[in-house]
């Protein structure tokens, strides 16, 4: 065995790995050695989750966001992007077109609307778990307990709150007039209600250190997370980082792959920023470790708006042919979709 493998071996059978063994392989920079870091990690995948790749739709339902995240194109102070929010009915057919691919999740994504509608919202989850077999994600970002409290009862079945990052002067830095401590406090609180919760980062934001994203993965997994999305910084032309390197997809899938090894049983997606770069690298963090794709369901005339970063994949397409076109991906690797829920992988 290699001291590579050896490393690697020792990580994975960890309770909670040491930093400087993450940081060692997060800066592996031989292609032949990054291969033995994937295919450890597909191994890892292959029998947590075994071959299905599961499904998750997503409906981007509104851009309003009252945040001015220094990385994200709808951050408020982008006065050029046109805003739009989607009624209810747009909400519940864009659902039903999620349906009738046999998607089991749907995924209710916006910014953080300060004029979200509470009730409606509750009306619209209520509306698909009546009308659809099918699991509901939220990622609308940081509310009160008593809002969370009420989604959840309405039938929500999961919220994604990505952390971006787990350093707090970083996070601060990115995160003008937000604070880390409320973004962790709101992670817990989902948790402690029942939510199946997510997490994620970002790779390559300016400022950011091996270490700090190997200090991310053992975040992951000190909040025992269900799912957690990776993906590399994309500069917007109309953010404080317009001007900053994009983050790069080797780095990015190295930090996916060693969080497939040290989280083990979580849902790891290829994340759409993955398929975005200058090529689609989704085929990429397939073969190192994830099992999530999720194609976009947001009706054709409002996806190019959801822009939070650019060059953003698949917004000519229709959710169906998103489909169709991560089946023949599915295939090419010799996996199949799992058109199942995708409940969490974690032990009742
Ligand atoms: S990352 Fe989320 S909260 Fe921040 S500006 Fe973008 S949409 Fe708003």
């Amino acid at each position: 065995m290699s001291k590579l493998e050896q490393l690697l071996k020792k990580i994975s059978c960890a309770s909670f790995p040491g930093v400087e063994d993450l940081v060692a392989v997060l800066s592996l920079e031989d292609l032949p050695e990054i291969k033995v870091l994937f295919d450890f990690a597909d191994v890892v995948r292959q029998k947590v989750c075994g071959r299905g790749i599961l499904l998750r739709g997503i409906v981007e339902f509104s851009n309003f966001c009252r945040n001015a995240c220094a990385y994200c194109g709808l951050n408020k102070n982008n006065l050029a992007l046109p805003r739009y929010r989607l009624s209810m009915s747009e909400i519940l057919e864009s659902v039903a077109r999620v349906a009738a691919s046999k998607v089991k999740t749907v995924v209710l994504q916006s910014g953080e609307d300060a004029c979200v509608d509470i009730l409606g919202l509750l009306e619209i989850i209520r509306s698909i778990k009546e009308q659809f077999d099918m699991s509901i994600t939220l990622s609308l970002g940081e509310m009160n307990f008593k809002d969370y409290q009420l989604l959840k009862k309405a039938g929500a079945d999961r919220y994604l709150l990505k952390i971006e990052t787990s350093n707090q002067a970083l996070y601060e830095s990115l995160h003008p007039g937000m604070s880390f401590e409320n973004r962790v406090a709101c992670l817990h609180d989902l948790k402690e209600m029942g939510f199946q919760t997510g997490s994620g980062n970002i790779v390559g934001l300016k400022g950011q250190t091996l270490r700090m994203i190997a200090e991310d993965i053992l975040f992951f997994k000190k909040e025992d997370l269900d799912m957690v999305g990776i993906g590399p910084f994309i500069p917007h032309g109309r953010t404080p980082l317009k001007d900053e390197s994009q983050g790069s997809a080797l780095l990015t899938l190295k930090t996916l792959a060693l969080s497939r090894i040290v989280l083990k049983n979580v849902h790891l997606p290829a994340t759409t920023a993955l398929g975005s770069l200058e090529k689609d690298f989704r085929e990429e963090a397939l073969r190192a470790g994830a099992n999530v794709l999720m194609p976009n369901f947001t009706p054709l005339r409002y996806k190019k708006l959801y822009e939070i970063y650019p060059g953003k994949r698949c917004i000519e397409e229709a959710g169906s042919v998103c489909v169709s076109c991560l089946t023949s991906l599915a295939e090419r690797l010799d996996r199949t979709i799992d058109y199942s829920r995708g409940d969490t992988l974690k032990a009742g």
